[in-house]
């Protein structure tokens, strides 16, 4: 098919004007202006989105769909520890029932913003039902947890069965399993060496929730603070199961040789200038996550100290227990306010799409509107959309009501 609009934004290259998109077999063709392919290509479905903007589809590279229940539960924190020691009881209380209803909720939600792609953790599996259902792309993450390290063996094989079963769950879709541990200070030091040793004798891709507050970060260096003394009693542990040897959460990780191009760590609230260094060296990619560190109240992470760093950087909404939506439209809207100035919305919108799919190892395929990439098409009706600066159009002003159109593989999954 021919798809055209007012405008087109490639993200990597400028927007243009009266430009069309050839659509054949899942997989962008041609780009190129209306008149032109109009007249060039015959026999093929024309849709004109009139006053609409194009784009790619948004990559949410950080989500918990089977939490999505939780909304307004959890909210507001005092701080992140008191937020976590909430969510820890109420866990127990939370079914398959709830992970899959939260899941459905969770991943229409998505589609209906304007995501193509996401990067799902679940402890339960039921987010990747919802999504391979849906259409959607993406790669859904076992968590694993665990601090006792007699316990680690078997929680290791348990995970690996549980990729193995959503791997096949995942065939015939557009979804790829990896595997989560969740963080430095929720895993003991031996499950989190087995995660490593799993990491590196598969090829599956990985994330995990690093250096997210200041509380992990006085935990793992010197085994003190509020996890310490809160947390890891609610798990009935009473001593840190990991080396205390000075190390930021960063350093520890490398240590353990969880680092490498196949991890996406997410939240890098505080990371130091030789974690970077650590994390540069190893082509570990970023997820960020500015308003769920926000209502947790962790700190804000420097963000175009990584845009500079030319790390591979995302952006994700986290879930409904730690945010108020799953809207990345919304999220870009908060950065832009948070980073007052010293971050564009060409920025915002690039890590929601592009950032996001070289986060996630996918930007050969996805992120921009480029011939040969697979058809991954979102358009928006923006009421006042300013020709000169459409970044900053779309992040003041898109939202859920404005995604008139979302395709995936060059299927039309939704229409408004
Ligand atoms: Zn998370």
């Amino acid at each position: 098919m021919i798809l055209s609009a007012r405008l087109l934004l490639p993200i990597s290259s400028p927007p243009r004007p009266d430009t069309s998109l050839l659509i054949r077999d899942g997989i962008i063709r041609a780009v190129g202006p209306t008149s032109a392919l109009l007249r060039d290509v015959s026999g093929e479905p024309y849709e004109s989105l009139g006053n609409a903007v194009i784009l790619p589809g948004l990559v949410n590279a950080h989500t918990h769909l089977e939490l999505t229940g939780l909304h307004g539960r959890l909210l507001p924190a005092r701080s992140f520890t008191e937020w976590a020691a909430r969510l820890l009881a109420l866990r127990p209380t939370l079914d398959r029932t709830f992970f899959d209803a939260s899941s459905l909720e969770g991943a229409e939600t998505l589609l209906r913003s304007g995501v193509t792609c996401v990067a799902d953790i679940t402890s339960s599996g039921a987010s990747l039902g919802p999504l391979k259902a849906l259409g959607l792309r993406g790669i859904v993450f076992q968590e694993v947890l665990g601090l006792d390290p007699e316990q680690a063996a078997g929680r290791l094989s348990a995970a690996e069965e549980a990729v193995r079963s959503l791997a096949l769950e995942a065939s015939g879709s557009l979804l790829s399993v990896g595997l989560s541990p969740h963080a430095p200070y929720s895993l003991s030091e031996p499950l989190l060496d087995r995660c490593a040793d799993l990491l590196r004798r598969s090829s599956i891709p990985a994330t995990v929730h690093l250096a997210e507050s200041p509380e992990e970060v006085a935990y793992i260096g010197l085994g003190l603070g509020p996890i310490a003394s809160d947390l890891l009693p609610a798990v009935g542990r009473h001593a840190p199961s990991h080396r205390i040897l000075g190390e930021s959460p960063t350093a520890f990780l490398a240590r353990l040789g969880l680092l490498s191009e196949r991890l996406m760590a997410v939240h890098a609230v505080h990371l130091g200038g030789s974690d970077l260094e650590l994390l540069k060296q190893h082509g570990v990619a970023l997820a960020l996550c500015p308003r769920s560190n926000s209502h947790l109240r962790v700190g804000t992470a420097p963000l175009p100290r990584y845009l500079a760093s030319r790390l591979r950087v995302g952006l994700g909404t986290d879930s409904l227990a730690s945010n108020e939506t799953l809207s990345l439209w919304d999220e870009m809207r908060f950065a832009l306010a948070l980073y007052d100035g010293t971050v564009t919305p060409q920025q915002l919108v690039t890590m929601g799409t592009l950032g996001g799919a070289s986060a996630l190892g996918m930007a050969a395929e996805i992120g921009s509107l480029e011939p040969g990439k697979r058809a991954d098409v979102i358009a928006l009706a923006i009421d006042h959309l300013d020709d000169v600066d459409p970044y900053g159009s779309l992040v003041r002003q898109a939202s859920e009501k404005s995604v008139v159109l979302s395709m995936v593989d060059g299927k039309v999954l939704y229409r408004a």
